[in-house]
């Protein structure tokens, strides 16, 4: 069990599941043949012209609490569309999750960075044909932008088909169990942690600022799913708004430079994070050692 260290927190993994995406998704042929020695130094794991992204959980044990961050896809959904590879998933998740040393029912919050189905699935489970929370004990965090954006109920709610099904049987159940607490965009829940507004990828997306004995993480969520995105922020993929998305990257890169804070996304294949350094052209990627 690989355990990091930032200040007095101690931060554990939980990994659901490894996909294989089209490299396509963020570099289109021609900037390939173009940046062949880039791509070579950039997205080393791109191989036959698939790179990996990894469904993975952050568990962060501080301020004597214990915070889950991001909880994957979630067994038992109806998936379709291009989210068809998480449709009726059984996986060994919550296994995972209690190799680390964790308690389901030890966690006190819960923290979806943003409400796409990859981040908080596991927020709940079946049983005995209903939805009930994952995390009977927790308080659920949502961002009150993110949270609107995506209840159907809303007047002129915009629906995109990969992410059908989520609000109901991920997000509506929490707050019928009484456990959600609709947050503001900035927003400090323990001495160390504050939610941030990084809105673009989703228009009430948010990153979870670690602050302790001087250092800093940022979970940053779906900023960044490559490593890539560091050295080349306009590249983007699918989002709810495509220029609000690279500004808030291009922003939130400066401050990972400028703080050396540790940068933990939702999707980094191993080391799974590491730091945003400022280089001739920008910025490139520390990873982890
Ligand atoms: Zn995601």
């Amino acid at each position: 069990m690989t355990v990091i260290r930032v200040g007095e927190a101690d931060i554990r993994r939980a990994e659901e599941m490894r996909i294989q995406v089209l490299t396509e998704a963020f570099i289109d042929k021609s900037m390939r043949r173009d940046h062949a020695s880039f791509l070579a130094s950039h997205m080393p794991d791109s191989v036959n012209g698939l790179i990996t992204m990894i469904m993975q959980t952050w568990i962060i044990r501080v301020d004597g609490r214990v915070i889950v961050v991001d909880p994957c896809n979630g067994n038992g959904r109806a998936r379709a569309g291009a989210t068809a590879m998480f449709n009726n998933l059984n996986t060994d998740f919550l296994e995972r999750f209690r190799a680390t040393g964790t308690d389901p029912a030890d966690v006190s919050y819960v923290f979806c960075t943003h409400l796409h189905c990859d981040h908080c699935g596991w927020n709940t489970q079946a049983r005995d044909g209903h939805w009930v929370p994952t995390f009977p004990k927790a308080r659920y965090l949502f961002v009150r932008k993110e949270y609107d954006r995506w209840d159907p109920n809303r007047i002129g709610h915009v629906a995109v088909d990969f992410n059908v099904g989520v609000f109901e049987d991920s997000v509506r159940p929490i707050v019928e169990a009484g456990l959600a607490d609709l947050v503001p965009e900035w927003h400090q829940f323990s001495p160390s942690l504050q939610i941030e507004p990084a809105p673009g990828h989703t228009l009430g997306h948010a990153v979870l600022h670690l602050t302790s004995a001087n250092k800093e993480a940022y979970f940053v969520g779906d900023v960044l799913h490559h490593p890539v995105e560091i050295a080349r922020p306009e590249i983007d993929v699918a989002a709810d708004d495509k220029e609000m998305s690279i500004a808030t990257r291009k922003r939130l890169l400066e401050r990972l430079a400028d703080s050396g804070a540790l940068c933990l996304p939702a999707h980094f294949a191993e080391p799974h994070g590491g730091y945003v350094r400022r280089a001739a052209d920008g910025y490139r990627f520390e990873a982890l050692a």
